[in-house]
């Protein structure tokens, strides 16, 4: 293994035990060596990096020719990352990805770009409108070459930097941060006051406390439950949080589904007991996130047929879940 693979297995597991920049498995990295692409494999937790074999050798010049022709070269069964073809498409060895809170904080405002403008100033950067994930982002980012970004910021999504070496993009994803970072607004939670909710085993307490940052203040829950801000959200935790008031019953009447969380309002937030791993950082995401917007900030919420489509449902039950009373 070479000396800047190793090196980028060592920043991956940094990043990736980072909560304000990766969540579960969400976030990827990648190098390329000649005609390879090494990207994460689709599912792993980059904080394992060190600890388990997840990248994957790719035929780089047949993946920008076809987005969707990412099999691996070597015996390995595992799955590239559906983002392996925006890697691909750039031009730097090392290529970062992360769902970065700090800038998911900028990215789902209304006039973001805008406010980034003056933040990112100096470095060459690109905003890429918010699209599905994979090829339709790819696609779009090629559209925006112009000026060799090595900082984009995609709306409603993450952040994605890209340099030569590993130690250059490990520098350059950290001045991002350090330009982006907000002070967020931490307010007291109530355990106590949840433990009634969780008598009847269908909820409990979630595995990072800074995930009740979410239900702490009425702009958070209305925000919370109202809709999804970016994908591993939706994907995660569904397309909203069920709150108190609006009631569980509520809830599955207006989303046609079972809520992953439930917001107590000044207490905190619960999550349902069968969460997964995954559900309980994008939780923990949603608090970071969340405590990091301005109440008078003009938020931007993902779309409900960009929401459905995430979740897998197919047109008709979508269109069935719309109609069915
Ligand atoms: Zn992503």
């Amino acid at each position: 293994m070479s000396p800047e693979l190793i090196a980028l297995k060592r920043f991956s597991a940094k990043v990736g035990c980072d909560l304000t920049l990766t969540q579960g498995a969400g976030g990827n990295t990648s190098l390329k060596q000649d005609d390879v692409l090494w990207v994460k494999a689709s599912g792993k937790w980059l904080a394992n990096a060190e600890r388990e074999e997840m990248f994957l050798p790719i035929d780089l010049a047949r993946v920008r020719a076809d987005p969707t022709a990412a099999a691996p070269l070597n015996q390995s069964t595992l799955r590239a990352s559906i983002e392996t073809s925006f890697h691909a498409l750039l031009p730097q060895k090392v290529v970062v990805h992360v769902h970065s809170v700090n800038t998911l904080a900028w990215a789902v405002q209304r006039d973001g770009e805008q406010k980034l403008t003056t933040l990112l100033e100096g470095l060459p950067w690109a905003w890429i409108p918010y699209i599905r994930p994979g090829p339709p982002l790819t696609k779009l980012m090629s559209q925006h070459l112009q000026g060799a970004p090595v900082v984009w910021v995609l709306a409603n999504h993450g952040l994605i930097v890209a340099a030569d070496t590993v130690a250059e993009a490990d520098a350059l994803l950290y001045e991002v941060e350090r330009r982006l970072a907000i002070v967020p607004d931490h307010l007291p939670s109530n355990e106590a006051a949840l433990a009634t909710y969780c008598r009847d085993g269908q909820w409990k307490l979630p595995k990072y406390a800074v995930a009740h940052q979410t239900a702490l203040t009425d702009d958070r829950v209305q925000r919370a439950a109202q809709g999804s801000l970016y994908p591993d959200q939706t994907v995660f935790i569904g397309p909203a949080c069920a709150t108190i008031s609006s009631g569980l019953t509520g809830y599955y009447e207006q989303w046609r589904m079972d809520a992953k969380a439930l917001l107590v309002p000044g207490a905190g937030l619960l999550i349902a007991a069968d969460a997964s791993a995954g559900a309980e950082e994008m939780v923990a995401c949603l608090g970071l996130v969340l405590q990091r917007l301005h109440q008078s900030s003009d938020v931007v919420f993902l779309d409900h047929e960009e929401v459905y489509g995430l979740m897998n449902w197919d047109a008709e039950k979508y269109r069935q879940g719309l109609t069915r009373n």
